[in-house]
């Protein structure tokens, strides 16, 4: 057995706790919440209100820090992608939300960039949309995009996620957009940290923009933010719960309690009001340390980065020679994985060629003292 405290409802599933410097990717748990916000999930868990009302005056918060004319607490990114495009579909039409994920009649294209195309865009279609790309995987023109646009585009997306191609770049995007007259809607799940990301993109001119609530924010894994235009923020509502005139609608089945509409609120005070700037220097410390123990092996080259675009967080890259003649990286992964506690690692991605491959050992999620583990482990591993 670990070290790694088990706590008992785990145990009794006999599922164990890992340790994840993988980042905060669902498939571990996404973020460990504060105490605070757990308390304050608690408190709401013990009396009834009016959804309506709740949903509102979250969604006043969330405008008020994105600095957006409306917000909404969403299940996740993901649901606010489902709704953001629901939203550009049907405006406000209560007829047209009633009858989603049927298009008929509405316009019902969505643009994105072939380079950004990926496993979460999939929630663009789930409520009916259907997704059109411009250019291709490795770039785009202006014209791409043009030639696109027509009379059943409702949307244009962008994503930005870690070794992502801009193509066009976002402000070409809105631009064109905007002279269409069409949304931009952008997933931007994983980008916070910087805390100013939370405001940039509206500021930028995007038309809603969705983060991930249980990543960098730390709320319940399944929370999200979504903010924008006071119209598309209305349609995405009306199309998030049948709480309105029995309008049956598409987000039904992502509703958000009010136990996380609270926590969600609360893990994004508590992150506002705590510094970045420590945050990324404990982060350093971490990387330091595990660069610093794994020093002087051959062929093997650590780098501390700070690349907020494609990297979460300060964080140590190690970088696997082409004359590398010890353990694959993906096989180092794999053996990290079945020791006890299993340590998640990153997957790298940059792929430089002078490189056979990496590992990146992302902090954001790991917890005081586990950058020792880590370091022991890889050492006996690598050396
Ligand atoms: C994590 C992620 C999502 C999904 O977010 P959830 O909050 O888990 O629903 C969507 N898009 C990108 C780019 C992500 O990284």
């Amino acid at each position: 057995m670990s070290y790694l405290e088990w706590p008992e409802v785990y145990r009794k599933l006999g599922v164990k706790p890992v340790i994840n410097a993988q980042s905060w990717v669902t498939v571990l748990g996404g973020s460990i919440m504060r105490k605070e916000v757990l308390e304050a999930m608690n408190d709401a868990s013990k009396v009834f209100v009016d959804m309506i009302e709740l949903n509102k005056s979250a969604g006043k918060f969330i405008a008020k820090i994105c600095n957006s004319e409306a917000g909404l607490v969403t299940n996740g990114c993901a649901s606010a992608q489902v709704l953001m495009s629901a939203a550009c579909m049907t405006g406000e039409d209560d007829y047209k939300v009633e009858k989603l994920p049927n298009t008929g009649g509405m316009k019902n294209e969505i643009i994105i960039f072939k380079g950004q195309r990926n496993r979460y865009d999939k929630a663009f279609e789930t409520s009916g949309a259907i997704i059109k790309e411009f250019g291709t995987e490795e770039g785009a023109t202006e014209e791409d995009l043009i030639s696109m646009i027509s009379n059943k585009t409702c949307a244009i997306a962008y994503v930005i996620m870690p070794f992502y191609k801009p193509g066009i770049g976002l402000e070409k995007t809105i631009e064109i957009a905007h002279k269409n007259s069409i949304p931009v809607i952008l997933d931007a799940a994983a980008e916070i940290p910087p805390r100013s990301n939370l405001h940039r993109f509206i500021n930028m001119g995007v038309d809603m923009v969705a983060f991930s609530g249980g990543k960098g924010i730390g709320g319940p894994q399944s929370s999200g933010i979504l903010a924008g235009r006071e119209d598309l923020i209305n349609s995405a509502f009306k199309n998030s719960l049948n709480l309105h005139s029995n309008i049956a609608c598409v987000g039904r089945p992502m509703k958000v309690s009010k136990e996380n509409i609270i926590g969600l609120v609360t893990a994004l005070e508590l992150y506002l009001d705590s510094n970045e700037e420590e945050e990324y220097q404990s982060w350093k410390e971490k990387s330091e340390y595990i660069k610093n123990q794994l020093k002087d092996i051959p062929y093997l080259d650590i780098k501390i980065e700070n690349t907020p675009t494609d990297r979460q967080g300060t964080q140590p890259v190690l970088y696997f020679h082409n004359d590398w003649k010890g353990k694959s990286p993906e096989k180092i992964r794999e053996e990290m994985i079945n020791g006890d506690p299993p340590i998640y690692l990153g997957v790298g991605g940059s792929n430089l060629y002078e490189y056979m491959g990496e590992i990146n050992i992302v902090m954001t999620n790991v917890m005081e003292g586990e950058e020792i583990i880590i370091a022991d482990r890889l050492n006996k591993l690598l050396r």
